[in-house]
């Protein structure tokens, strides 16, 4: 299909393969089975043989899982994508089908705190080290890249500290090592803040997406899900592992992720227009110290915002004056907003990360991760935003 004839996201997550005519259902049916009937021996004989078309278990092909995957692939501009029962089983499947002992992988400390634990402490018990470069300058990429790296990694907007990490900067300094060392590295990167609705990774030629389909994907706060999204021979390598990790989503989860597409964007869209209007007012709040939102003026990296995303995200982080004990105050005092860990679902939920994402962290880690205790971070989520406002004013007031 030409550039010009394309659907836009929100058709694609909608209709999915079935644009044209299609007869069959509206919805999709949910094949809420573990395996499936052979016609005869034939089919399990032509299974073995390698025939991927004979449905056979549902940890290694489901109809619904796959529908799912194929509308997502399609949405996100990949060639394929594969869908899991969690972010953390879709991270983890990736990150293993890419590296074996003795490989390095360079990522920031900048990250979803179970991803950082995951590289932190497990990744080292199977020999694979795990390098750091300063998500804010890069230019330890340089130094940090051997030809023993096989994974780049990293996530922007950072969680919970909304720094950005420049993609075009990553994606040529990494290819720039990979031709020196002829050796082909993997650059990934976790789009869950953003979504493909604010940023469009394969446009810079990132090579994988990885994504928790727990959060704005699934938008209800009802399911665990991850995806992961690229190359068809990676995603291939991707199932084969998860085939033997065993991470696969679940049907009706499944169903639901793809019932949730549907609103995908809608729900995006009036997340982006909550989010800036509430950083706004927050902003000028006295019991407020700083606001974290790309889209504002004052945040450090506006402009690198504004160049490589297309809309600023459902997430702000607030510092509030008075450290953890007027954080949580303002967490207690919440009646709309919900304390609750998560985050991109219809619901605007408030956690505070020492106490949630970033627990068991040194104060040095702390420091490298850009966290502090009176830090608060909200999801905003599809209300009404005055009620939003309201609330949240309500709540400050407590301190
Ligand atoms: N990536 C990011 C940015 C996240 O915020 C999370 C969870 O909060 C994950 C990955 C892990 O996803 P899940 O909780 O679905 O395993």
């Amino acid at each position: 299909m030409k550039r010009a004839e394309k659907p836009s996201i929100a058709t694609r997550a909608i209709h999915g393969k079935h644009l044209y005519a299609y007869k069959g259902p509206v919805a999709t049916p949910i094949y809420q089975t573990s395996t499936y009937r052979f016609e005869s021996s034939d089919d399990a004989i032509r299974y073995a043989r390698g025939d991927e078309s004979i449905l056979v278990y549902t940890r290694y092909h489901n109809p619904t899982v796959n529908e799912v995957e194929d509308r997502i692939a399609l949405m996100e501009d990949g060639e394929a994508a594969a869908l899991f029962s969690s972010g953390m089983a879709a991270i983890s499947t990736a990150i293993l089908s890419s590296c074996s002992a003795g490989d390095e992988l360079v990522s920031t400390p900048a990250l979803y705190g179970g991803s950082y634990r995951f590289f932190r402490d497990t990744l080292p018990n199977y020999n694979i080290a795990v390098k750091y470069a300063d998500p804010a300058s890069l230019n330890d990429l340089r130094y940090l890249i051997t030809p023993r790296t096989r994974v780049v990694y990293f996530e922007t907007p950072t969680n919970p500290t909304l720094s950005l990490v420049d993609i075009e900067k990553l994606v040529r300094l990494t290819r720039r090592a990979e031709k020196e060392f002829r050796k082909p590295i993997t650059i990934m990167i976790d789009n869950t803040f953003a979504t493909i609705i604010n940023q469009q990774p394969f446009a810079y030629d990132v090579d994988v997406i990885v994504e928790s389909a727990t959060k704005y994907l699934g938008g209800h706060a009802d399911i665990m899900a991850g995806v992961v999204v690229g190359r068809k021979s990676f995603v291939k390598k991707v199932k084969g592992l998860a085939k033997h990790l065993g991470g696969c989503a679940d049907p009706f989860a499944a169903y639901l992720l793809d019932r949730s597409l549907k609103t995908f964007e809608l729900r995006v869209r009036r997340q982006n227009h909550n989010a800036s209007a509430l950083a706004r007012t927050l902003e000028k709040h006295p019991r407020v110290k700083r606001v974290i939102y790309p889209g504002l003026a004052s945040h450090p990296q506006h402009k690198l915002a504004r160049k490589q995303m297309s809309g600023f995200g459902g997430m702000v982080t607030i510092e509030v004056k008075g450290g953890v004990k007027a954080a949580v105050r303002v967490c207690d005092n919440l009646k709309v907003a919900v304390n609750a860990m998560s985050l991109g679902g219809v619901e605007t939920l408030v956690s505070i990360p020492v106490y949630s994402s970033h627990i068991n962290m040194k104060d040095e880690e702390l420091a490298s991760h850009g966290v502090s205790p009176g830090m608060i971070r909200i999801s905003v989520g599809v209300e009404g935003i005055d009620d939003l406002v309201g609330d949240f004013r309500r709540a400050l007031g407590k301190i």
